[in-house]
Formats: structure tokens, C-alpha cells, sequence
């Protein structure tokens, strides 16, 4: 196979990255190539697969509602599949207002546009600091991109970026003796930043995906939401990552024990079958969008797609299975733990942390960058051992579906321990 003539990857530079792999078919945590191979899929095709590849309970809701209806604008127009939804999450998340968009740059986009809006509709002008985490990422489109970290991914559009205050992220892993130091400090950071009037802080409860999967305490998620809501700003969680069992908890905000004021959620919603993003609101904010005589109160914001029945039918298959069999997420880190310590004996192998079925280490190989080219050789090493995995530069992630069996866990381990030995200073 070699690159297509018609086709543009994402993220993906053509110059230097190998050709894509063909795909005929997936199932389970198993992806089948189209020349026969197998391989795990150890990362859930960027965290969205949440069972498995091709979970019959989700592919048949899928069948069922293409049968009765496909599409519908949802201005003027609801339908069952969206109100079980927003009625389920509603009562599973403990914020009463459910807003539909397409993935999880488009919901953190809603979440911050509602935010800001909330504080317009108040008559606030006052408000206008938004805070953010070092390292962040909340998505590609222009307003989640502002909200990340600045890097390589962003440079280009630099000048179109709107001034985001920043607060230092004291991430964590096992044997870490500073943690609370660089916690303190950074809750001092995020008081100093709340005392210019803010409109909303957002934050990736528990772990920071795309910067490295950077976990904190709980402890430290709930001590920002008491300053945040202590300041009277917005708490918006990007769940994007998180939500759905993949921090052990259904929810991380949950396992942190803070109600935020907005959340965005996406990748797992659907179980990884189709593309859809929700925003969780307070009833708060939503009646702040409420007035008979003033239309620039309403939320001018709609996809075509929003509320897609098919999305709905998935997302409501997803939650039966994930609410059928709570261990099957909440047992995953004591199976991650045993086997990332054994890992960890190797000298390469630093700052190991896990948490729900993140399991995550630093590959001390080289800088610590995510341009540093080791990940890339581990990647290419565990295919040949039928592992994908996708390092972000130094930093080496297992997230596989629900699914994985014990001895599917093992051999993704066993990939990597191979391919450390493999690789040129390991
Ligand atoms: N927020 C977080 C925390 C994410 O991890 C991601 C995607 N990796 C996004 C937002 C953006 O989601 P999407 O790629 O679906 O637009």
C-alpha cells in the first residue's frame, strides 16, 4: 500500500511518517489488517473505543435506529433516543442540561461559548479572564486550541489566538516526594490568577491526555474547584478523555468529588462507534439563556448534526453496557498495576502512574520532548509485535478497550519490555 492520491491524515507528516496501514476489519481489541495480521489495539484508536471494536450491543442499536429514523434537524423537531440521553446523563453527571455537537473540540467550543455568553447574558462585563492548565489540550478548533498549551501543534496560528491565563499542572507518579509542594504552588498561581474577575477556568480532571498523560491527585482537582467556585467563576471539565470509566470512575469528576458548572464529553460517549460531543450544563446557566424579550440572549449555536439519532441510539447501548458491568472499569487499574511495576524495573522506564485503564510511564531515553524520536521507535518495535500503541514523543501509554483480556494486557507489556531492549540505548 502506499499513500493515497486523494487522501489528507490527520496529524500526520507525510515527509517522515510511514504509509498507513490498511484495515479490513476490527474486533474486540483486535484490529485485522489487510494482509491477515492482527493487532491490539492498546490505545483505543485514540481513546474512543470503549468495549471493543465492533461490540454487537452497539453495532445492532446502531441497525435498529437506522431502521426508524436516521436524521432529523433538531431545531423545531426532538425525539426519543436525544431525551433518554439527556435524562441518563443528566441523573448519572448531576447537571440538568444536555447541548449536542459532533466531537470533543466542538463540546469544549460550546462549553467555553456558553460560559462566556452566561456571563454577557448577566450583564457581567467585568468578567472576561478565562484560565487554563499548563500542558492542556482541549482540541483542534480555534477556541479549544486557545484554551491549550501553546506548541508546535498551534504555532502557525499563534496571532488568531485569544490570551489565556496559565496555571501550572502538578502532575504526578508513583514515589513522587514533591508532590504537595508543587501543588501548593500551584493553587498560589491559580488564587493570583482569580483575583482579576475570571469568567471560567477549565481543566482536564485527573489526567492530562495529549500532554503526556499527566495525572494529579484528586486531591488537587477538588482543592481548584473550591478556589474556582470560591471566586465565583465557571468550572468547565473536559471529560473528553475521562469520562466513561477510563479513570475507574464513570466519571473522573467523580472520582475527584466536584460538580462542575459545564462538561464536555465525546470519544467513549458513543462507545468509539460514531462521532458526537455533549455539553452537561447546569439548569444555572441555561436559564441564564432564557428571556421572552431579549434574542440576544438565546445560544446562537447549532450543527447539522446535532442530536443524531444514530449517535443517541449508540451513546444509550454504551451506557447499558458500561452500568450492566461497573468492575469491568472500575477493577482496571489492579490489573495495570502488577504488571506496569514489573515493567518499571527496567532503568528506561521512569515516573510509571496509572489510573483507571491509563496506564503510563517516560521512556529516560533522550530528551524529554515530544519530539523526541524514541516513542516512534517503540511504536514501530511493538508493531512488529502485533502491539499498536502511538508514545506522545518520551511518553509511552497503554488505554486499551474494556474488553482486553488478561493475557492480551500481558503481551501489550510484553511488546514493550521487547522492544525497550531493542532499541538503541535500552
Ligand atoms: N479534549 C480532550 C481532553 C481530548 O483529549 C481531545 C482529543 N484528544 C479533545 C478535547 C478533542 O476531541 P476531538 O479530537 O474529538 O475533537
Amino acid at each position: 500500500m502506499s499513500w493515497h492520491p486523494h487522501l489528507w491524515h490527520p496529524t500526520t507528516q507525510v515527509a517522515t511518517s510511514p504509509e498507513p496501514l490498511p484495515v479490513r476489519a476490527a474486533r474486540g481489541c483486535e484490529l485485522e489488517l489487510a494482509d491477515g495480521r492482527r493487532v491490539i489495539d492498546a490505545i483505543s484508536s485514540w481513546w474512543v473505543t470503549l468495549h471493543g471494536h465492533g461490540e454487537p450491543a452497539i453495532a445492532a442499536a446502531i441497525a435498529r435506529q437506522a431502521q426508524q429514523l436516521e436524521q432529523v434537524i433538531f431545531a423545531n423537531f426532538s425525539h426519543q433516543p436525544a431525551e433518554q440521553l439527556a435524562t441518563r446523563l443528566s441523573h448519572l453527571i448531576g447537571l440538568e442540561r444536555l447541548f449536542f455537537s459532533d466531537n470533543g473540540s466542538t463540546a469544549v467550543e460550546v462549553a467555553l461559548k456558553i460560559a462566556w455568553q452566561w456571563w454577557h447574558n448577566q450583564g457581567d462585563s467585568e468578567r472576561r479572564r478565562l484560565i487554563a492548565f499548563e500542558g492542556a489540550y482541549h482540541g483542534d478548533t480555534f477556541g479549544a486550541m486557545a484554551l491549550g498549551e501553546r506548541s508546535l501543534f498551534t504555532a502557525a496560528y499563534e496571532p488568531l489566538l485569544f490570551e489565556v491565563a496559565r496555571v501550572p499542572w502538578p502532575h504526578t507518579h508513583w514515589h513522587d516526594d514533591d508532590v504537595e509542594a508543587r501543588e501548593a504552588s500551584a493553587l498560589a498561581s491559580l488564587e493570583a490568577a482569580l483575583r482579576i474577575p475570571t469568567a471560567a477556568v477549565i481543566l482536564e480532571p485527573l489526567i492530562q491526555g495529549a500532554a503526556g498523560m499527566r495525572l494529579v491527585r484528586p486531591a488537587f482537582v477538588r482543592a481548584v474547584a473550591e478556589r474556582v467556585q470560591a471566586a465565583g467563576a465557571l468550572l468547565i471539565a473536559d471529560e473528553v478523555m475521562t469520562g466513561f470509566g477510563r479513570t475507574g470512575a464513570l466519571f473522573a469528576c467523580q472520582r475527584a468529588g466536584i460538580r462542575p458548572d459545564l462538561m464536555a464529553l465525546s470519544k467513549g460517549l458513543t462507545g468509539g462507534f460514531l462521532p458526537m460531543g455533549v455539553t452537561m450544563a447546569s439548569e444555572r446557566l441555561h436559564q441564564g439563556f432564557i428571556s421572552a424579550t431579549t434574542p440576544t440572549h438565546t445560544f446562537f449555536h447549532g450543527h447539522s448534526f446535532t442530536a443524531n439519532p444514530l449517535g443517541c441510539a449508540a451513546a444509550l447501548a454504551s451506557l447499558d453496557l458500561l452500568q450492566a458491568n461497573p468492575p469491568r472499569y472500575q477493577d482496571f487499574e489492579s490489573r495495570h498495576r502488577p504488571l506496569l511495576e514489573e515493567l518499571s524495573a527496567l532503568p528506561a522506564v521512569q515516573h510509571p502512574r496509572c489510573a483507571g485503564t491509563m496506564a503510563a510511564f517516560e521512556l529516560a531515553i533522550g530528551e524529554a520532548s515530544y519530539l523526541n524520536p524514541v516513542g516512534k521507535q517503540l511504536q514501530r518495535l511493538c508493531l512488529e509485535q502485533g502491539v499498536y500503541l502511538r508514545p506522545l514523543g518520551d511518553v509511552v501509554y497503554l488505554l486499551p478497550p474494556l474488553c482486553i483480556s488478561d493475557s492480551q494486557l500481558e503481551r501489550c507489556y510484553a511488546a514493550i519490555a521487547e522492544g525497550i531492549g531493542r532499541l538503541p540505548a535500552g
